[in-house]
């Protein structure tokens, strides 16, 4: 069987709806021999999950999803194999936490002047999760009444740019490669097709970048093709990833796009 990995997925540690395990379990029933959980700015998933991995002949490596901006625009970080237990990596995921619990009031305050009267506990109770963000606010919001689905939520109230969208605090590229090279970890900028084209992308790249997500799970060939010649032309490596959320976002399934062993095994060196 041809080695395929899965480099870019998202559990219950941030806003997936599986389990790390779950995870685990799901990609030996879709085939693959490598997988990459990607948490938003957490990876709470490691070192524990290596082992369930290991235990039943899946190879992993460490991964995370950094959220940082350029120019007041978002942009995402993946980092792949760092030491899981570095102190510094570790406090910098907590700085997260503390930059979304400010932002996620902001947006509380905004929605309850729209008219929708969100509880700040039960947001939080709401999962295991330390890292709550806008899907988990969609999903209450939808609970309760306010929306009809989680897209209508993003649309009308969430969504970059709509009307209670709020950045809140930020971190830069520059610092978030650097905590990623510190604990030993490889960047490689996520989804590229969701930024502001292509200029803007190389923008991003200047920064100093192992690789780009070249191969995204709910694109076409044709739609992938101009990240592979822009790594190729840059010299960056290429990875590829789903992005599985789970059944709550309609994105690709675990597995729609992969890396071969070549790349896989680069990223665990
Ligand atoms: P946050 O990290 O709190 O800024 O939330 C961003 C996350 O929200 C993204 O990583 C996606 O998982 C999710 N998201 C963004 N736009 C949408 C959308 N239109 N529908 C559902 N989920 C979305
Ligand atoms: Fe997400
Ligand atoms: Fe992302
Ligand atoms: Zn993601």
């Amino acid at each position: 069987m041809t080695f395929r990995a899965d480099l870019h997925c998202h559990s219950t540690c941030s806003d997936g709806s599986l389990t790390p395990n779950e995870l685990v379990d799901l990609a030996i029933k879709k085939g693959l021999q490598g997988l990459s959980i990607t948490d938003h700015d957490a990876f709470d998933a490691y070192p524990e999950v290596l082992n369930y991995a290991t235990q039943n002949g899946l190879k992993m490596v460490t991964g995370v999803e950094f959220s940082a901006s350029l120019n007041g625009k978002s942009v995402h970080i993946l980092g792949y194999g760092f030491d899981p237990q570095n102190k510094e990596l570790k406090a910098f995921s907590g700085r997260h936490r503390d930059r979304r619990i400010a932002r996620n009031r902001e947006l509380l305050e905004k929605l309850l002047k729209e008219g929708i009267p969100l509880d700040e506990n039960e947001l939080y109770a709401s999962a295991s999760s330390r890292m709550i963000g806008r899907p988990h606010i969609a999903l209450l919001m939808v609970k309760h009444g306010f929306v009809k689905d989680v897209r209508t939520a993003f649309k009308k109230y969430l969504g970059d740019g709509a009307k209670c969208y709020v950045p809140g605090p930020q971190f830069t590229i520059e610092e978030t490669l650097d905590h990623l090279r510190r604990a030993g970890g490889k960047p490689v900028l996520a989804h590229p097709h969701l930024y502001d084209g292509k200029k803007f992308v190389k923008k991003i790249l200047d920064k100093g970048f192992w690789g780009m997500e070249c191969n995204y799970g709910s694109l076409t060939i044709p739609q992938n093709a101009p990240w592979h010649s822009l790594a190729a032309e840059l010299g960056l490596h290429k990875t590829a990833g789903s992005d599985y959320h789970g059944p709550y976002k309609t994105n690709a399934e675990l597995g729609a796009s992969f890396v071969s062993e070549e790349v896989f095994t680069l990223l665990s060196t």
